[in-house]
């Protein structure tokens, strides 16, 4: 299996643009961080698969937040990417498994809910962000972020996100997104839903081997493709730190600073992106306090 990674591409006719995304050994790594359920894996892994094919389409520069909000068991899931090829993200129960759907599948939008919201924060990278929000379809995840985008953009897209796991853990990942461009026509269209068609399912062409170039090719067959990057590649990165979470407790109260170091408790904080757990002990509790 070939590394994470993104590729961006337009038709050279300017009727489509398009990113294709492979994000098996994340979504593996967003598995073990959270010892995620089989069903809390499909649905983080298609989340942060959703928000790479976004991130290059609506905060070239910057980063982009999404909230799954719904009424499922899973709770909320919470996802991040950044223009640097940087996701990660966490499910609020992930330990919730529950049975497969009628076809067959893991059952993300049982686990997600379709009764709520996604919330989705871009910050463009020069300080600015705007939320929008749009009413969750199936909770199935690709339907949901592809309500947002044609919300968001005002023309037609097409969205494909999928998680395949086995016992061994999680053996392909990965999504399309192709969103339609002012000069498309209804061939455009037409070709395109033509291929979709015969498109088969994403995981399962990565696992018979095809690299993202095929993939993309594949879906897109009769386009005029132009790569407009280098594969560019992904991986799950949460930036937090030490340092970050001792620059946290400084905007505590000095009272209840005071308190903590008064019973003798050591500050400890888990950060819900990746789990890592800090440690502040209590001289430096101290210290920081007497700056106060
Ligand atoms: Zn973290």
């Amino acid at each position: 299996m070939e590394d994470d990674g993104l590729i961006r591409a337009v038709d050279v006719h300017g009727t489509i643009r398009a990113v294709i995304v492979s994000t098996t050994h994340l979504v593996q790594v967003a598995r073990e961080k959270h010892n995620l359920s089989y069903t809390a894996t499909a649905a983080l892994g298609r989340a942060l698969t959703a928000a790479a094919l976004v991130s290059p389409v609506v905060a070239r520069r910057g980063q982009i937040s999404m909230k799954f909000q719904g009424n499922g068991p899973l709770g909320k899931v919470v996802v991040d990417a950044s223009s640097k090829g940087t996701v990660k993200g966490y499910v609020e129960n992930p330990q919730v498994e529950l049975p497969l759907n009628s076809l067959g599948n893991l059952d993300v939008g049982t686990g997600v809910g379709t009764n709520g919201y996604l919330h989705v924060t871009v910050e463009n990278g020069f300080g600015s962000q705007h939320t929008s929000t749009v009413e969750l379809v199936s909770g199935e995840i690709g339907e949901d972020v592809n309500r947002f985008l044609v919300n968001c953009h005002d023309a037609g897209s097409i969205l494909i996100v999928g998680v395949h796991i086995s016992r061994e853990g999680v053996e392909a990942a990965g999504g399309l997104l192709v969103q339609l461009l002012p000069d498309h026509t209804e061939e455009t269209i037409c070709k395109l839903e033509n291929n979709l068609a015969s498109f088969g399912t994403f995981t399962f062409l990565m696992r018979r081997g095809m690299e993202l170039k095929d993939i993309l090719e594949r879906g897109l067959q009769g386009f005029q493709l132009e790569e407009l990057s280098e594969r560019t590649p992904l991986s799950f990165d949460c930036r937090c730190s030490h340092e970050r979470f001792v620059q946290a407790l400084k905007v505590l109260d000095k009272e209840d600073l005071q308190e903590m170091i008064d019973k003798g408790e050591q500050a400890e904080g888990r950060c819900q992106f990746c789990n890592a757990v800090y440690l502040v002990p209590e001289d430096v509790m101290r210290a920081i306090a007497q700056a106060m």
